[in-house]
């Protein structure tokens, strides 16, 4: 776990000062502010499971941190250290990303307090059964209220698992597949969802270097390519950006950190064997192609342009911040810089990209999901042969009018209709697109304002106050930008 031993507050607190800063920033109504910073209902269970030679009880939470749009989305986490300040935390977090990348969902939380590696497969499923009912019972499991989605320690298994359950009970209810997200794809889910928020992030770091000034400010040279990274962390999120940034854009992955330790080459880890060397043997430990050593905090401070922090929250913290020699940082997992840090950071001027912006892939595409499920069709379906036969008429035209053959290979890109994937691929490089412009628009208009992550939150709390306005809960909100 991180240092938070060092911090005078806990994660929740750390989320809500860093709202304040924002909301400050802006001169918003404080009424408004705290409503903005509430936790509207946490559910807490602790259920009995019958196991084969056993009785256990777990204790999980669901936490609905603003349902000013409905559903309220947000991951489930599997974890022995996850508890309820942590699940509100990053409840709040599902609020504010969704307004920045502008899905129409309001933020919540899950956590399970458990090890699942002490647990067979077939154990874990009834764990997970046990947990859908009590969430479902008390209507914080719905495709209309509370939507799940994998996080830290669950993966499209476990969401399988939750949409069963949720049948069983509600079997009559036509949107059933939609009362969670990152299905399997025969189950309901959808072309590119367990690798949406590490594609989200290659996508955001592109847009990030597109722009000269931002690039520059964070003392770095143009474009991605040769840019050293270390990453912590190569589970869904850690992994998938790993191998986008270093297959597609030529960045150089120095480091890898997981739980047992780090492996490091300077010339660059191939990411794919490390994963597979991670699964068969559970650590880094004994990797070929680099140098493992055993403190893998320590690693977070190796000089490099980007890091990637892609594990847990509160990684940097008060004690580390002032020995971080990376040029930008990259907030893959949710929380992993604390309060306390963010601030020297900012004095150090280390450009950070926010949790809230950076890693809002998952989400968006869990929406796309969730619309697909609502829409019982396939994106692409009705168009994708209707545009493939508009694109070899035009190819006719053209040949009919030069006189000449297109190549068929030219043909074919031409006149190819998208595909479901395709689809997603451009509207998630669409939203982390427009987020990042909608930041940069803060960061002009408040000069005062300096870093992505107060901008970020200027952008969300604009929007969610927009809503409480709409909803007369407000009289008059500040307007921002
Ligand atoms: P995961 O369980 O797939 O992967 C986590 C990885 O971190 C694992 O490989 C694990 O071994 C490693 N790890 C755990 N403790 C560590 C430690 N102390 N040091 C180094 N490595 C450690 O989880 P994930 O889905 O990749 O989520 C990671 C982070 O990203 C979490 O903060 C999560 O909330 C956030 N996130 C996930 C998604 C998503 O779509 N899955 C979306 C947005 C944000």
């Amino acid at each position: 776990m991180g240092n938070r031993k060092q911090e005078s507050m806990s994660f929740r607190e750390g989320v809500d000062r860093m709202v304040d800063r924002a909301t400050l920033a802006i001169g918003l109504d404080p009424d408004l502010a705290r409503m903005i910073r509430a936790c509207n209902a946490v559910l807490q269970v602790k259920f009995p499971v019958r196991l084969e030679d056993r009785v256990e009880v777990f204790t999980g939470w669901w936490a609905t941190h603003s349902a000013h749009r409905l559903p309220a989305k947000g991951g489930l986490r599997y974890s022995p250290f996850v508890d309820q300040n942590e699940i509100e935390a990053l409840a709040s977090l599902m609020t504010y990303k969704c307004a920045v990348a502008d899905i129409p969902f309001g933020g919540a939380k899950g956590g399970l307090v458990i090890n699942s590696s002490a647990y067979t497969e077939a154990e874990l499923r009834q764990i997970t059964h046990a947990f859908a009912m009590e969430l479902a019972r008390r209507d914080f499991l719905h495709p209309g209220t509370n939507v799940p989605a994998p996080d830290l320690g669950t993966s499209s298994r476990e969401m399988a698992w939750i949409a069963d359950t949720y049948k069983t009970l509600y079997p009559e209810d036509l949107n059933q597949d939609a009362c969670v997200t990152g299905k399997p794809r025969n189950r309901g889910g959808i072309a590119g969802r367990t690798e949406a928020t590490g594609k989200g992030i290659q996508y955001a770091l592109r847009e990030f270097f597109r722009h000269a000034d931002a690039v520059a400010a964070a003392g770095l040279t143009d474009g991605l390519a040769g840019k050293r990274a270390v990453f912590q962390g190569l589970g869904n999120v850690g992994y998938h950006t790993a191998k986008y940034l270093s297959e597609q854009d030529g960045v150089v992955v120095t480091a890898i950190i997981e739980r047992d330790g780090v492996i490091v080459n300077e010339e660059g880890l191939n990411v794919h064997d490390v994963k597979q060397h991670l699964a068969e043997t559970g650590g880094v430990k004994g990797f070929p192609g680099g140098v493992y050593s055993e403190n893998g905090a320590d690693a977070l401070e190796m000089e490099c342009d980007i890091l990637v922090p892609a594990a847990l929250e509160s990684q940097i913290h008060a004690g580390n911040a002032m020995r971080i020699r990376a040029g930008m940082i990259v907030e893959a997992a949710n929380g992993p810089v604390t309060y306390e840090a963010d601030q020297i950071l900012r004095d150090r001027g280390v450009t950070i990209l926010p949790d809230v912006f950076v890693n809002a892939g998952g989400v968006t595409v869990s929406y796309f999901e969730w619309t697909r499920n609502l829409s019982h069709m396939r994106f692409g379906r009705l168009q994708r042969r209707y545009d493939e036969l508009r694109g070899r008429e035009l190819i006719a035209t053209i040949e009919a009018i030069t006189g000449h053959r297109v190549p068929e290979e030219m043909a074919q890109r031409v006149s190819k209709g998208a595909s479901e994937l395709d689809l997603v691929r451009s509207g998630l490089d669409d939203t982390m697109r427009q987020a990042f412009q909608e930041i940069r628009e803060v960061l002009k208009a408040y000069p005062a304002i300096k870093d992505y992550r107060t901008a970020a939150y200027v952008v969300a709390i604009a929007k969610i106050a927009q809503s409480y306005y709409d909803l007369g809960l407000t009289a008059s909100p500040k307007p921002v930008s």
